[in-house]
C-alpha cells in the first residue's frame, strides 16, 4: 500500500474522530470542568495548566485540575490563584490522585507566575495573532516543567480543537510510546535494530519527529492526534491489536504483528 495511501487514511481518520464542538478530544471529565478548559476567551491559563499537568497521569486528572483549583480559590482570575496559600495548592493536588502532586504544586504556580511577568497575566498571548506553530511551541518551552512533548501537544491541541491559526513553521508531532507503536506498525517507521536500548529510545523519537516531518510537511503535528487515538483505541501495546476493528485495516501492513492478532479482519 502506498504511504501516500496510509498518510490520507489516517488524517482522515483524525478529522473524523474529532467530536465538533466539544473542545479538547480525548478526555470524558465532568462538564463544568471541560467548560473551564475550553474557556480561552476569559481562562486560557485554565488551558496552559492543564497541558502542563498532563504528564505521568491519566488525561482527565490533568484536565480536571482547573476547576478543582477554581473551587479552592473562588475563582479563576489569576489573583484569586496566585493568592492561594502553599497549602491549599498541596491540598488540592494531593486530593487530585496526580502521581505527582508535589511536583505540580510546584510547577502550576510557577506557571501563573510566568504568566503574569512574561504576558502580563493574559495566556493567550502565547499564541498571540501571527505567531507560527514553532514560536508558540517555543513559549511553552519557556515553562519550567515543560519539554517537547508537552510544548508540541499543546500547539497541536490549539490548532486541531480550538481552531487557532498559526503560521508555518508548523509545530512538531509529539513523541510519545502509542505514536510510536503506531508509526512502526503502518510501516511509516523501521524499528532499530541497535545493540544499546537507550540509543534506540532516544534516536528513534528523533527519527519519528522527523519522519513525520517529511510525511506532513504543511503541518506535522496533524498526524499527532490520529496515532495516538490508534494507539490508545485499537492498536495496544499490552495486548493484541484488534486489526478488525481499526479504522486503518485496510490500509495497515501490520509490520510486527502476530499474524493471529486482529483474526475476522
Ligand atoms: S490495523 Fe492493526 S496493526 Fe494496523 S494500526 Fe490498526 S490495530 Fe494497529
Amino acid at each position: 500500500m502506498p504511504v501516500d495511501d496510509i498518510i490520507s487514511q489516517l488524517k482522515r481518520f483524525g478529522a473524523e474522530s474529532l467530536e465538533p464542538g466539544v473542545g479538547v478530544s480525548g478526555i470524558d471529565i465532568e462538564p463544568s470542568a471541560r467548560d473551564l478548559v475550553n474557556d480561552l476567551e476569559r481562562y486560557p491559563h485554565a488551558f496552559v495548566l492543564a497541558c502542563i499537568a498532563d504528564r505521568r497521569t491519566k488525561s482527565d486528572i490533568a484536565w480536571s485540575l482547573p476547576l478543582a483549583l477554581r473551587k479552592a480559590a473562588g475563582g479563576f482570575d489569576l489573583d484569586a490563584l496566585l493568592r492561594l496559600p502553599e497549602e491549599e495548592w498541596a491540598s488540592v493536588l494531593a486530593s487530585s490522585g496526580h502521581p505527582l502532586a508535589t511536583t505540580m504544586a510546584r510547577l502550576l504556580p510557577a506557571a501563573l507566575r510566568h504568566i503574569r511577568d512574561r504576558y502580563g497575566g493574559d495566556a493567550s498571548r502565547i499564541w498571540a495573532d501571527g505567531s507560527s506553530g514553532a514560536a508558540v511551541a517555543r513559549r511553552f518551552l519557556a515553562f519550567d516543567g515543560v519539554g517537547p512533548k508537552i510544548a508540541n501537544v499543546a500547539v497541536n491541541i490549539l490548532i486541531r480543537d480550538f481552531h487557532i491559526g498559526l503560521t508555518t513553521p508548523m509545530p512538531d508531532i509529539a513523541v510519545d510510546t502509542h505514536v510510536l507503536r503506531v508509526f512502526e506498525r503502518l510501516g511509516l517507521l523501521d524499528r532499530l535494530e541497535h545493540s544499546q536500548l537507550r540509543s534506540i529510545r532516544d534516536k528513534q523519537g528523533l527519527r519519528l519527529q522527523l519522519r513525520a516531518r517529511e510525511l506532513s510537511p504543511e503541518w506535522p503535528g496533524e498526524l499527532d492526534w490520529p496515532a495516538w487515538h490508534l494507539g490508545t483505541k485499537w492498536c495496544h501495546a499490552g495486548r493484541a491489536p484488534e486489526c478488525g476493528e481499526c479504522y486503518m485495516g485496510s490500509v495497515c501492513p501490520r509490520v510486527g504483528v502476530a499474524s493471529s492478532a486482529g483474526a475476522g479482519s
